[in-house]
């Protein structure tokens, strides 16, 4: 299909594509629109940033606009229930329900913890067809009986490792226990492990699989590169190579909150421009910092994985491992933040010796020796041994496995003031435990019968300390 319209869409939805600036349907919406929109079941091999969105949320309405929506004349129910790991990634899912399904007198409700529940149980109880949700808050909605999935038409799994990584197994179960076994499962996941195929084998009726990307394929366009660093002289590295890179976005990951919290204060004392994105910022202060980063002035933004996860952010041009991840194929996503949309991008890694293993593992798993940056600056007198000797060199010192190139060396846009030397703080912060989760915003936003669009209930409130889905809440407040 070269166009929308080929797919018979309802005209609502072809109208609201259009507005969009949609002309040509990305690789996975080639592929899954048409088997979705006759109801078969899919798993989705795709990252964010395939336009896998709107690959079942067009199909998806079209199938709810297909019949009345109100069903015993009693008004809606859910129809449609999409879930997702973040409240970041939910409300991106709602917001494109909301800008797809603008011409049609469909309703969504978006539900995600932290929060009051208030606004999310008036909105329920207002009637909603799709209802977008992360897992643990929908549990505790449906425990309390404020949600009935009985007549649950469409279920669609968004990021489904990344749910599972959280441990949103057992919530994810208890859900879909209550869905009706005749149903359209879909599931999309940016990996495909052996707990992902094994779920798709369950819950889903002879899947259509739809990969767009190789799980393990680096993006194409990036240069990798690392530099064999002392934890200590991290922060230097990392202003030095700010100083001299000219940046369009630069994307730096911390493994953990506190980390990103002291590389931004770190920045920020050598007069660079930066804001941290993680779990424990309100959601007026995430939404803040990607504002800023989405402007003409980004600042340096430093996030955890799971803050990071999802953010449909173009023109990343640098992605920074301050902290090599744990988990290899975070390595994947998180270099999926550049190269997006036919641009080239960097990725530089910081390898502290402990961290050698870890990035063995990448190396195996992306199939490709990341080369090592030869272009160490001084770092702070009284500080012994310098940077820890490469293990391997290249003659260019960066030469990348796709292409890779170095970075430009010329000073970035307004010249940053170096006042370095003033810190060789450790950044490898202890995990955070769970009582770190704090004020969330929240959102629930309604979409209403005339098209128009209802934001209810923005509110925070403290999250209790120890409830039963501790494994669940100590996960999320440790990144
Ligand atoms: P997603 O992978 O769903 O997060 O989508 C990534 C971005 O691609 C979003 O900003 C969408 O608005 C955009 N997008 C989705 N489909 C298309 C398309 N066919 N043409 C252009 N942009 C698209």
């Amino acid at each position: 299909m070269s166009t929308f319209e080929d797919f018979g869409l309802a005209e609502p939805i072809l109208r609201a594509v259009r507005a969009e600036g949609y002309e040509t349907p990305t690789p996975i919406q080639q592929q899954a629109i048409t088997p979705l929109m006759n109801g078969r079941d899919l798993v989705g091999c795709a990252q964010t940033g395939t336009g896998k969105t709107a690959a079942y949320a067009l199909p998806t309405l079209h199938r709810l606009g297909q019949k009345d929506i109100r069903i015993n004349g009693r008004g809606r129910k859910i129809r449609a229930l999409i879930l997702a790991p973040t409240r970041e990634l939910a409300s991106q899912i709602g917001a494109s329900f909301g800008t797809y399904g603008k011409h049609m007198s469909l309703r969504y409700a978006l539900v995600y913890g932290g929060v009051s529940q208030h606004p999310q149980v008036r909105a329920l109880n207002g009637g909603v067809d799709i209802l977008v949700a992360t897992p643990g808050r929908l549990l505790d909605l449906m425990n309390q009986g404020f949600v009935d999935l009985a007549s649950v038409e469409i279920l669609i799994l968004d990021e489904g490792d990344q749910m599972l990584d959280m441990g949103f197994i057992d919530d994810l179960r208890r859900i879909v226990a209550k869905v009706p076994a005749k149903r359209q499962t879909l599931l999309f996941s940016a990996t495909m492990p052996e707990e992902i195929r094994r779920i798709a084998a369950h819950w889903l009726r002879d899947p259509l699989t739809v990969q767009v990307a190789a799980v393990s394929a680096p993006a194409e366009k990036v240069s990798h590169s690392v530099y064999f660093v002392e934890q200590r002289h991290k922060p230097h590295l990392l202003t030095h190579f700010l100083q001299h890179t000219a940046t369009t976005r630069a994307l730096v990951f911390t493994r953990t909150k506190s980390g990103a919290d002291k590389v931004v204060r770190m920045l920020l004392k050598s007069g660079i421009r930066a804001e941290a994105i993680h779990g424990n910022k309100s959601q007026s202060a995430r939404e803040r910092a990607l504002r800023s980063f989405k402007s003409n002035q980004p600042p340096i933004l430093v996030a955890t994985d799971i803050a990071a996860r999802g953010l449909d952010i173009d023109e990343i041009s640098h992605v920074v491992n301050f902290d090599l991840p744990m988990v290899a194929e975070t390595y994947v996503h998180r270099i999926g933040r550049t190269a997006r949309a036919g641009a080239s991008g960097v990725a530089v890694s910081f390898c502290d010796a402990s961290e050698r293993s870890q990035l063995r593992t990448i190396e195996r798993l992306m199939r490709l020796n990341i080369a090592v940056a030869a272009d160490q600056p001084k770092y702070p007198p009284r500080e012994p041994a310098a940077a820890v000797q490469p293990a391997r060199s290249n003659a260019n010192g960066l030469a990348g496995a796709s292409g890779s190139r170095r970075p430009s060396g010329k000073p970035q846009g307004g010249q940053r003031q170096n006042r370095q030397g003033q810190n060789g703080q450790r950044q490898d912060g202890q995990r955070e435990n769970a009582q770190g989760q704090n004020s969330q915003g929240q959102a629930s936003q309604v979409q209403t019968s005339t098209g128009s669009r209802r934001f209810e209930g923005f509110g925070t409130q403290k999250t209790a300390s120890a409830t039963p889905g501790q494994r669940r809440r100590r996960y999320r407040a440790s990144v």
